[in-house]
């Protein structure tokens, strides 16, 4: 481990080693070799920093910052990310793989959420409720819910951690964030800002290690909410242990979304559509449009056009701003793409591309996997139900708009949907009647700070992004207050 980057955690606004004095390495999926070593925290470290998250809010300079001053904060951040955009970019695609091309707009778009939900900071209101009650008077205060843990996934850490950590700093809240424990370092990277940006300490803290670490967080009784980003399972675990302590959570988990492209589309634009729902990212990526629903009278053609589009993906350097494909991310996830790719191949899919390991550039590793795709899929297959997280697509036939609609909705997911067509009417109609968080409508993958994302049924709970987020992070209390001088009969309740 000597030869590798030692990260140190960031609790009460100080770095530190970890108490069991242990770490773990982290991986460069191009290279397939350990560059960084991360703490490996335990559950003593994980109370420190809810000790230090509570003791913030509850006491001291964040607890009595005016919400202005919150977002002039929130707004240094923004700024220093912005300069540093480019440095936590490099950070990502050393750690987790995925394109230059990708991070390197992530990262110059988070400052967009601190921007906005900042301004949001001061604008957080209460309302006066004209009740039905004589001689009162009855208002409403909105306040953060205290300290929030945040547990993120690994495909797009400082992304999806921003999706919680802006508005929950923008209502007050103070934060203690689990990165993935393939994906840690631009996490350990942002605090540098943070601390730079003048934080006061224990307001925002980052603990790392595996899933042990999410679970004594999400236990311990001074977190009050918890924000995660994961797969179903863990989903599942942190709500049962959420619910063991009453806790609001939010889930944002996986999918499988149906990408839909109807006889009238734009064909062109929609091959477009289809592999930047799939293979962009290589496919990891929980809105991957991994469903690919054509209408059968367009098959033919369409599938023609799109097979020969995606075998023209470069593969490569992740870090090269011309590659198309890169690696992915974890020997796990490249071992459980193959694994799909063998079901879809025994359940009779037939492979039109690709269909196995991928050899990645001279002095690369060996988790690349080929573009894939598979006709003739029928959606009781595994490679239809299942998300595999990977650059795999699996396409269907229907015939007319109402199969198309059964079809879509006939899955657990209900993350987002994307439709292709000219026709107004039919888009509209699709965008109602498809169970999904997100509707695209001749484009996919759109997202923003300003536009609420989140899942129907299995695919989440809860809203990140846009107004919405930040009551994810706040209570409304009621007041109440008697104007009367006299209580009649304080025997019965009035
Ligand atoms: P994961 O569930 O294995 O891990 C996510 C995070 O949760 C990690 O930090 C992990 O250490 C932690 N964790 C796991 N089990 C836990 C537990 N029982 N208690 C507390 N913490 C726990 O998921 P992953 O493999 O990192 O990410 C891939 C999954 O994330 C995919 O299913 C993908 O669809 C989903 N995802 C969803 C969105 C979304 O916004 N809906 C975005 C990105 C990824």
């Amino acid at each position: 481990m000597n030869n590798l980057q030692k990260y140190q955690i960031y609790v009460d606004g100080n770095w530190r080693d970890p108490s069991s004095g242990k770490y773990f390495e982290s991986q460069n999926p191009y290279l397939g070799k350990p560059w960084a070593a991360i703490p490996a925290c335990s559950e003593d470290d994980v109370n420190r920093a809810v000790e230090a998250a509570s003791n913030a809010f509850e006491n001291g300079e964040w607890a009595s910052m005016s919400a202005t001053a919150r977002g002039r904060l929130m707004r240094k951040l923004a700024a220093l990310i912005e300069e540093n955009a480019r440095s936590l970019a490099e950070t990502e695609v050393r750690d987790n793989g995925k394109l230059i091309a990708e991070m390197g707009g992530q990262t110059a778009y988070i400052p967009e959420w601190y921007y906005y939900y900042a301004g949001l900071a001061d604008k957080i209101e209460g309302a006066v409720i004209p009740t039905d009650k004589p001689d009162t008077f009855n208002y409403t205060l909105r306040e953060p819910v205290g300290v929030c843990a945040m547990i993120v996934a690994w495909n797009s850490p400082l992304m999806l951690l921003t999706w919680k950590l802006a508005p929950a700093l923008a209502a007050g809240c103070t934060a203690v964030i689990k990165p993935s424990e393939y994906t840690s370092a631009s996490t350990l990277e942002l605090m540098k800002l943070v601390e730079q940006a003048g934080f006061p300490p224990g307001v925002i803290n980052v603990v790392t290690g595996a899933a042990d670490v999410g679970e004594a967080l999400v236990r311990h009784p001074k977190v009050a909410k918890i924000a995660f980003t994961g797969g179903e399972f863990g989903g599942i675990k942190v709500y049962e242990a959420a619910a063991a302590g009453l806790k609001p959570v939010t889930l944002e988990l996986g999918g499988k979304s149906p990408n839909i492209v109807f006889e009238d589309a734009n064909l062109d634009n929609a091959v477009k559509g289809a592999i930047s729902g799939i293979f962009a990212a290589t496919g990891q990526t929980c809105i991957a449009g991994s469903r690919l629903l054509v209408q059968e009278s367009i098959y033919d053609e369409f599938v023609e056009k799109l097979v020969s589009f995606a075998a023209t993906a470069r593969l490569g350097d992740p870090s090269d701003k011309d590659t198309q494909v890169g690696p992915v991310t974890t020997p796990g996830q490249y071992e459980k793409i193959l694994s799909y790719i063998d079901i879809a191949k025994k359940e009779g899919a037939e492979c039109l591309l690709g269909g196995g390991p991928a050899q990645g550039p001279e002095g690369a590793g060996e988790w690349f996997v080929q573009p894939t795709i598979f006709g003739n899929v029928t959606n009781d297959m595994r490679i239809a139900q299942e998300e595999v997280f990977g650059p795999v697509l699996s396409i269907i036939k229907f015939k007319d708009d109402k199969e198309a609609i059964s079809i879509a909705n006939d899955i657990m997911y209900g993350l987002a949907a994307g439709v292709w067509t000219q026709n107004l009417a039919r888009a509209t109609i699709m965008a109602k009647r498809l169970k999904a968080g997100t509707v695209w409508i001749n484009t996919y993958r759109a997202v923003s700070f300003t536009t609420p994302f989140g899942g129907y049924k299995r695919s989440g709970l809860g809203r990140e992004n846009g107004q919405e987020a930040i009551n994810e992070y706040l209570h409304t209390k009621s007041v109440w207050i008697s104007t009367a001088t006299d209580t009649p009969n304080p025997f019965v309740m009035r």
